[in-house]
């Protein structure tokens, strides 16, 4: 059904003062939006993740977060097809800073969820952020008990 299937990461810090800062990029095509990338053979979503974040931000150590999983779609055009592509999200937690960008990206930024929900170029990323912002404040005790058995 999709021509391209990506996967990424909504990544996140705890800074100094306790804040969720998160990381955005600045893709070479002009647009910020979050790390990902296509979904290569025999990987599982997660496999994707961690490849893609290590790639394009030099990050290694991250942690998935439960529970979180958000899929977006969209459509663009590649010379003269018309691309079908899904992106699936997961929230991750660093306590890396430090970011090494790949040929892919011009600049990052960590940023606090409303400046970085004002950066984000596409109205789809933005959706996931807030998801994510929200699942992030939402007490575990809430969470499980949202769970239906
Ligand atoms: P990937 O990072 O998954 O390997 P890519 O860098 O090859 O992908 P995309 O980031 O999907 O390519 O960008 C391809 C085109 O789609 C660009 O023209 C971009 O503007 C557009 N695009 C990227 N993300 C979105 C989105 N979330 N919603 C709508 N259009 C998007």
């Amino acid at each position: 059904m999709y021509d391209e299937i990506s996967a990424g990461a909504v990544l996140y810090l705890i800074d100094e003062n306790s804040e969720i800062m998160y990381l955005i990029l600045n893709y070479n095509y002009g647009h910020w939006d979050f790390p990902k990338g296509n979904m290569e053979l025999g990987e599982t979503e997660i496999d994707t993740v961690f490849r893609e974040v290590s790639e394009e931000t030099g990050i290694v150590d991250l942690q998935i977060i439960n529970g979180f999983r958000q899929q977006i779609s969209y459509k663009y055009r590649k010379k003269s097809k018309l691309v079908n592509k899904a992106v699936i999200y997961y929230l991750a937690e660093t306590k890396s800073k430090k970011v090494v960008l790949s040929f892919e990206h011009v600049n990052f930024e960590w940023q606090t969820f409303e400046k970085a929900l004002q950066k984000l170029s596409f109205e789809n990323s933005k959706r996931v952020l807030r998801m994510a912002n929200e699942f992030l404040l939402t007490p575990e005790s809430m969470k499980r008990s949202s769970v239906k058995s």
